[in-house]
């Protein structure tokens, strides 16, 4: 069961392009109106422009690791819709400017401190700036997006180059996710992850053997869970993660 999506409001993070650009796509086609978050405003313009058939798609500026522009992105969906029902957080980098995939060995504190700054902290402003607008909704959905690199326990962690900066941040991305479910409870909000599988994005360089669309289903099914769906857990399609 999901929740009515008509007259609800939902926000994207990093939604210029792949797998968010696809989650703010197939909210809008479900009826909720979509702010694209993306710290360019250029390529915000023009993916927002392009979903306009899909819906009601506006776009907004938002770079994640900045509190000036989050707060600048909060006041102006507060003041064009007064409320947040979705928040999707799906920014996300897999290596810091200028590096790569590193094995522990050959990694540097700098790069993890990058990575950190838009994998796991910025999901901590970002929905701490949101919450006092999600929790007047009565029915507050924050989704996280992550990996399945993050589930320590799960066999297809541990696929491909080895990556502890990228993986451990999805790591802590879920544990945030369950001290946020834990926290929020006794609330209408719940918080889940998305894990969206293997998707061809640029992220990648388009390796990836899903479509964005593919990849999206489960954050967009999250995003409308109804009262009695599940808070805390992570997801890869309809199976739940371990951690
Ligand atoms: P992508 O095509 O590279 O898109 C990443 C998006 O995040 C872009 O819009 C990017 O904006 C934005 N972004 C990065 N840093 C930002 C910041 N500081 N502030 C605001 N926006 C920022 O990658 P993707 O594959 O769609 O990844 C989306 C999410 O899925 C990530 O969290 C990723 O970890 C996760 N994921 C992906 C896969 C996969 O196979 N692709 C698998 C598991 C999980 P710019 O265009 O301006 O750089």
């Amino acid at each position: 069961m999901t929740t009515d999506a008509h007259g609800k409001v939902a926000l994207v993070t990093g939604a210029n392009k792949g797998i968010g650009k696809a989650i703010a796509k197939g909210l809008a086609r479900k009826g909720f109106t979509v702010f694209l978050g993306a710290r360019d405003s250029e390529k915000g313009i023009a993916a927002a422009a392009e979903l306009k058939a899909e819906g009601d798609v506006r776009f907004v500026q938002l770079e994640v690791t900045h509190l000036t522009s989050v707060l600048s992105a909060k006041q102006l969906i507060e003041s064009e819709t007064g409320r947040l029902d979705v928040l999707v957080n799906n920014a996300g980098i897999g290596a810091a400017p200028g590096s790569r995939f590193n094995t522990p060995e050959e990694e540097i504190a700098e790069n993890m401190r990058a990575v950190y700054e838009t994998n796991v902290f910025a999901v901590v402003r970002v929905t701490n700036a949101f919450l006092p607008l999600l929790l007047q909704s009565d029915a507050g959905r924050i989704v996280n997006v992550t990996s399945k690199r993050g589930s320590l326990g799960e066999e297809g962690a541990w696929v491909g180059r080895p990556n502890m900066t990228y993986s451990s941040s999805k790591t802590a991305l879920n544990a945030i996710t369950v001290h946020y479910a834990r926290s929020l409870a006794e609330t209408h909000v719940k918080v889940n992850g998305a894990a969206p599988g293997h998707v061809a994005t640029d992220f990648n360089g388009f390796r990836g053997t899903r479509t964005p669309e593919h990849g999206a289903e489960v954050a967009i099914r999250l995003a409308q869970l109804d009262i009695d769906g599940p808070t805390g857990a992570v997801f890869e399609d309809e199976h739940q993660l371990c951690w």
